[in-house]
């Protein structure tokens, strides 16, 4: 991918090093999610049961968790993390020392996070829409978000109360490793996916489907309305690299395999089957390898939302 020359986003909020909680304690959270991340883990149901865990933990009103504001006693450490004040800088010997590897990281962030708020722009601009930038969270350990307090194992997702992208860089090296999709672009990918279901919050789309899932009958019919939701993110991120590439040629030979085969990892088919080795469709959140594969290409090959109605095909 040719980003090198690419502008860098401001909305970057780096509050890597003030996790706080570090990880300990609350895992397995498999839940029923909220339907917006990219990977396995879950902020729903049980997001919320965390939450009172860690209000009772901590001794903490847990709608003040909830609200999204900040609690007025930061007597614990992993309060001060959301302070608006520190956004984008870190302050003085607060930090642990990072790598070269993780700063450049950052940099490559910022700047798909700013071509995605380029190729937005235009895009609602041409629906006689004013899109909103979303802000990108980077986060070690654990996070307090708008949507409750959320860990690193989840993986990245987006919280539609606050508008904030969070990702764990922490989440690349495991999308290299475990799931075996490197490549600057496969991260990009993800960027993009999240940067997706901001769109959808944008457009109303992801209420409607709450909506309809609190109206649906029963677990299996609520998870195919968020297999729905999710299929549509990834067609929105082709959607950027379609604009990212035409508009600014940043791909290269081998990128959107690279997209393809992120996509293609983090299927719910293959998750379960490395979890139990088995697969049950009706659990499944974020779709199939094969359908996440081909609603990215999708979106990547026609540039344009109008293709990307997954509510509204027989098809997935
Ligand atoms: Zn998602």
């Amino acid at each position: 991918m040719r980003w090198q020359d690419g502008r860098e986003s401001e909305n970057v909020e780096d509050r890597r090093g003030q996790g706080g909680l570090g990880g300990g304690g609350f895992g397995g959270l498999g839940g029923r999610g909220g339907g917006i991340r990219i990977g396995p883990g879950g902020l729903g149901v049980g997001g919320a049961i965390v939450l009172l865990l860690v209000s009772m933990v901590l001794g903490v009103d847990p709608t003040v968790l909830l609200g999204g504001g900040e609690p007025a006693d930061r007597t614990t450490a992993d309060q001060s993390t959301a302070d608006q004040s520190t956004t984008g800088r870190t302050r003085v010997g607060e930090a642990a020392p990072r790598s070269q590897a993780d700063d450049e990281l950052k940099r490559f962030v910022s700047v798909v996070l700013a071509d995605t708020e380029d190729t937005w722009q235009g895009l609602f601009q041409q629906m006689g829409r004013q899109y909103q930038d979303p802000t990108l969270v980077l986060f070690t350990g654990t996070v307090s978000s708008g949507c409750g307090r959320a860990q690193a194992a989840m993986g990245p997702f987006y919280c539609p109360m606050d508008r904030k992208l969070y990702i764990d860089l922490g989440f690349y090296r495991e999308l290299r490793d475990r799931f075996q999709a490197p490549g600057d672009f496969a991260q990009a990918y993800v960027i993009a996916h999240e940067v997706g279901h901001h769109v959808q919050n944008l457009l109303g789309i992801s209420d409607k489907v709450q909506a309809a899932q609190q109206q649906a009958r029963g677990q299996a019919e609520a998870n195919a309305l968020s297999v729905r939701l999710e299929l549509q993110a990834d067609c929105f991120a082709g959607i950027w690299g379609n604009h990212a590439n035409r508009d600014r040629r940043m791909l290269e030979p081998g990128d959107v395999e690279e997209a393809l085969t992120a996509a293609s990892a983090i299927g719910d088919d293959r998750l379960q089957r490395q979890a139990r080795g088995t697969v049950s469709p009706d659990s499944f959140t974020h779709g199939s390898s094969a359908q996440r594969v081909r609603w990215f290409r999708t979106g990547m090959e026609s540039g344009r939302l109008e293709a990307c109605d997954t509510f509204g095909t027989d098809r997935l």
